[in-house]
C-alpha cells in the first residue's frame, strides 16, 4: 500500500546542511523519502498537514556509540550470566525501539557487553523489515579484543579462573595473534557485521585493566586494519591515549572512540588525515567538571578511575573541544545512564562549551558519515529518508531539551505512540 503524503509545517528547521534554523520551512515526504523542502513546497491535493509549528525540527538524531545489549545499567554486571541470550537480544529489540522514541533514528552498536551474539542483526533485520518499530541499527555484534582486556567481561569472575576460563572460551572474537585476528575479521565480515570494533586499550569500567595499557599487539592491530580494508569494512578504536591514537593512525585506522586522554599533536594528526573521533563525553562529567558527590554514586572500579584520571581527562577534553576533528556524537551508556538517554550526551557537550550546532551536527550530518550512511540519512534534503524529530524545548539553551522528543517520523512513518513509554527497570518489578 503507498503511503500517503505529508506535509510537515516546521516551526524552525535546522536541516543539518547549514547551521541556523529556518523559520516556517515545509517538507514534503512522499513515502519514506523526503520530495522537498522549503519555505513553501507543492501541495499536493491528498496531502495529510502535519503541524510542528510549535517545534525545533532536526534530522532523525544518530547515537554513534550504544551497547544496546542490556536492560539497566545498574544491574549491567550480573546481566552478563543472568541473562539467556535470547533475553539480550529482547534487550537490543527494547533499547532499539526505546531510542526511536526518544528522537533517535538512527544508532550504532558498538559490540555487545553482555552479550556473546549476534542477536543485533536479527533486530537490525527485523525493523529493516518493518517487523517491529526501532531505530534504524548499524552493527559490529562482537569487538575484538584479547585475554583480560577492557573487552574481555569474564574479568569480572577472574577471582574465579575455572570460572572466567570458561566464561573467556565462550567469547567470539577473543584471541591472540595476528592469524587469529585476521581470522576474526573475515568471520565478523561473514556473519555480517557493518564494520570492525576493537578494544586497543583498557578502559575505565573493567575491573582489572587500565585506560593507558595497550591491549592488542602491533602486529595484531595491524592484521585486524588490513584485514577489514581488504574486505571493504571500516575500523574503529576504543582507545585513550595519545600513544596508541598515533600508533592506530599510522596502521591507518579509520575511526576512534573516547579519545579522552589525547593531546594537541594527535588532534593534529586526526585533522589532517580526516579520521573521526567519537568522544563520548557523557560517562566522564563528574570527573572532567570535577563533582566527589556524584562520583560517589558510580561503580567502585569505575570511581576509582575517574578519581585517578581527572586532571588528564580534563585536559583531553579541552584539546578534544578546540580542535578541529570530525567529531561524532556518541554516549557509551554502561555504567552512568540507559543505554537508550542518548539526549545526556547534548548537555554534556553544552558543558564543555560547544555551541548547540556542534552537537547538530556531530549527531546528525557527521554521524551519517561515520556510519556511511551520508546518502540516506542525516540531513533533510530532496531524496534522504524521512527521518525527522520535533523539540518543544529550546535546543538553543536548554541543555536536557534533547531528552525530550515530541515528534519522531522515520522514512515517512510517525511514532508518536512511543514517546511516553516508561522505562521499567532490571529485574522487572524492581523500580
Ligand atoms: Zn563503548
Amino acid at each position: 500500500m503507498k503511503q500517503q503524503r505529508k506535509i510537515i509545517l516546521c516551526g524552525r528547521l535546522y536541516d543539518g546542511v547549514t547551521r541556523e534554523w529556518k523559520h516556517n520551512w515545509e517538507i514534503l515526504v512522499d513515502g519514506a523519502l523526503i520530495a522537498a523542502v522549503g519555505p513553501q513546497v507543492l501541495r499536493p491535493e491528498d496531502a495529510a498537514e502535519i503541524d510542528l509549528s510549535d517545534c525545533q525540527v532536526t534530522p532523525g538524531m544518530i547515537d554513534a556509540h550504544m551497547h544496546m545489549d542490556y536492560i539497566d545499567w545498574h544491574t549491567i554486571r550480573e546481566e552478563v550470566y543472568t541473562t539467556s541470550e535470547e533475553a539480550k537480544t529482547l534487550a537490543i529489540a527494547r533499547c532499539a525501539r526505546m531510542a526511536l522514541g526518544r528522537g533517535f533514528t538512527t544508532v550504532r552498536h558498538v559490540g555487545g557487553i553482555t552479550s556473546n551474539g549476534y542477536g543485533v542483526l536479527d533486530v537490525k533485520e527485523f525493523i529493516e523489515r518493518g517487523y517491529m518499530p526501532g531505530a534504524r541499527i548499524v552493527a559490529a555484534p562482537v569487538f575484538l579484543c584479547t585475554a583480560g582486556s577492557h573487552g574481555d567481561l569474564s574479568q569480572g569472575f577472574a577471582r574465579n579462573p575455572e570460572l572466567s576460563a570458561y566464561m573467556q572460551k565462550q567469547r567470539p572474537g577473543l584471541g591472540s595473534g595476528k592469524a587469529f585476528f585476521a581470522n576474526a575479521v573475515r568471520e565478523q565480515v561473514k556473519y555480517g557485521t557493518d564494520f570492525i570494533k576493537i578494544m586497543a586499550t583498557g578502559g575505565f569500567f573493567t575491573p582489572y585493566d587500565s585506560p593507558v595499557q595497550q591491549q592488542l599487539k602491533d602486529e595484531e592491530l595491524e592484521a585486524i586494519i588490513t584485514t577489514a580494508h581488504e574486505l571493504g569494512k571500516t575500523v574503529t578504536a576504543h582507545v585513550y591515549t595519545r600513544e596508541l591514537m598515533q600508533k592506530l593512525i599510522r596502521f591507518g585506522i579509520d575511526g576512534m572512540e573516547h579519545g579522552s586522554l589525547m593531546d594537541r599533536e594527535t588532534a593534529a594528526m586526526m585533522e589532517d588525515k580526516g579520521i573521526y573521533l567519537v568522544p563520548t563525553f557523557s560517562p566522564y562529567e563528574e570527573a572532567v567538571h570535577y563533582d566527589p558527590e556524584k562520583i560517589k554514586d558510580k561503580q567502585p572500579e569505575f570511581r576509582k578511575k575517574l578519581e585517578l584520571y581527572k586532571d588528564a581527562l580534563r585536559a583531553g577534553r579541552e584539546v578534544i573541544c578546540s580542535s578541529r576533528i570530525r567529531l561524532g556524537y556518541g554516549t557509551d551508556f554502561v555504567a552512568t545512564h540507559q543505554n537508550y538517554e542518548s539526549g545526556y550526551e547534548y548537555e554534556a557537550w553544552m558543558n564543555s562549551g560547544m555551541s548547540p550546532f556542534d552537537a547538530l551536527e556531530a549527531a546528525t550530518r557527521t554521524n551519517a558519515g561515520i556510519l556511511g550512511l551520508e546518502d540516506r540519512i542525516g540531513t533533510v534534503e530532496p531524496g534522504k529518508y524521512a527521518d525527522l524529530a520535533g523539540w518543544k524545548r529550546d535546543l538553543m539553551t536548554d541543555r536536557k531539551a534533547l531528552l525530550d522528543c515530541s515528534f519522531v517520523m522515520k522514512e515517512g512513518i510517525t511514532y508518536g505512540n512511543l514517546l511516553q513509554e516508561d522505562s521499567g527497570s532490571y529485574p522487572p518489578g524492581n523500580n
